[in-house]
């Protein structure tokens, strides 16, 4: 029955707000891996460890060999809004690295239990460190929550367990672990293939061979032809193209008029962040259709790198989504550019059989 008064209008409880929050930023398991595969490079790492249990939601694991964790910044590691990559609003207009706003470890701690053990180089011990709910947290009942000394090497490893385990509408959602795994794996992919000087390993818990294995000096058509096979490397043309004009730089791999299947995979980088654009996505599939079969697709890895001040980065908490100045007209030069690529190799291949 509708109220005949209205009702009084009171503030939510900081620790809903937050749940609420993190349920905007961490759909699935795949979001709180990106999230914390981009913190670890960040953090200048070369070497990433992944072990997922349940499709991640049992166990994600990530290790990284990076910069490691202050133990003084351990109390508000996982406070919401606290960051070291971003102090005031002007900086948003040069953000270089990958996080920028202090969410993702607090949302995560939100609705997992997390686990972080973490070494800086000059620290003699590693730390571990349990958080709930922003804070820190004993890791059994009883127990302090301090940080505890242990052994361990420089860089740190996050264990979320348990995602969504606050969250019950949300877990029971989720019907197949192998659906969420694979969601993780082609993540893990994508950064795999763009950070080229990054070693990657992706391992389901309980197997003995990893789905993903990259190492540190694969070049970037290597870590293709082990991530994508052999058939999408060995049909590939690079391009690289810029305009100052409207800022932007583009480089990638597109594969040639040999290679059509029946799905596009466009592995596109903004400024080093993975994101999806319906527009780049259609402007690409258009100017293939007159080189490829009919239902023929393409594969193509771009990484587009936009003077900062033209991007929006904070249009959405999960920043899947980027906005920028002259979007059609860098579009437009990126395609313009892959067509004659394209066409020159077709034209090669005519030279070819004609003589
Ligand atoms: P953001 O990335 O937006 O700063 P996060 O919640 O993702 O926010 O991380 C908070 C802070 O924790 C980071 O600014 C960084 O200082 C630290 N941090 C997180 N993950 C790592 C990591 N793997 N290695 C080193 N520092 C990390
Ligand atoms: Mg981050």
């Amino acid at each position: 029955t509708p109220p005949t008064h209205p009702r009084r209008i009171r503030a939510l409880d900081p620790d809903v707000v937050n749940k609420i929050a993190a349920g905007e930023i961490i759909v699935a398991p795949v979001h709180a891996l990106k999230e914390l595969m981009e913190n670890a490079v960040d953090a200048g790492s070369t070497s990433l460890e992944i072990l997922v249990k349940e499709g991640g939601l049992k166990l994600l694991q990530i290790t990284d060999n990076g910069s490691g964790i202050e133990k003084e910044d351990l109390p508000i590691l996982c406070e919401r809004f606290t960051t070291s990559k971003l102090q005031k609003f002007e900086d948003l207009q040069a953000i270089a690295t990958y996080g920028f706003r202090g969410e993702a470890l607090a949302s995560i701690s939100h609705i997992a239990h997390l686990t972080v053990t973490t070494k800086t180089k000059d620290s003699n011990c590693a730390w571990r460190a349990c958080y709930d709910s922003g804070r820190l947290a004993p890791a059994k009942p009883g127990q302090s929550p301090d940080p505890k000394p242990v052994a361990g090497r420089q860089g740190t490893q996050i264990a979320v367990e348990d995602l969504f385990y606050s969250v019950p509408n949300r877990r029971r959602a989720f019907r197949s672990a192998s659906d969420e795994y694979n969601k993780i794996i082609d993540m893990v992919g994508r950064y795999a293939v763009h950070c080229s000087n990054v070693a990657f390993s992706c391992k389901k818990h309980g197997e003995s061979s990893s789905s993903i294995a990259v190492q540190t000096s694969a070049s970037i058509v290597d870590r293709i032809r082990q991530i994508y096979g052999g058939s999408v490397a060995s049909e590939l043309v690079d391009f690289s193209t810029s305009d100052d004009r409207w800022g932007f730089k583009a480089a990638g791999l597109a594969t040639n008029a040999n290679y059509s299947v029946k799905k596009t995979t466009l592995l596109l980088f903004i400024n080093h962040r993975c994101v999806e654009s319906s527009n780049i996505r259609k402007a690409i599939e258009q100017t293939y259709s007159p080189f490829l079969p009919k239902s023929g697709h393409p594969f193509v890895y771009l990484s587009l790198e936009i003077d900062p001040r033209r991007v929006d980065v904070n249009v959405h908490p999960t920043k899947r989504e980027v906005n920028f100045l002259n979007e059609d007209e860098i579009i437009q030069a990126i395609c313009e550019h892959i067509r004659s690529k394209l066409a020159a190799v077709d034209t090669s291949r005519t030279f070819l059989t004609q003589t």
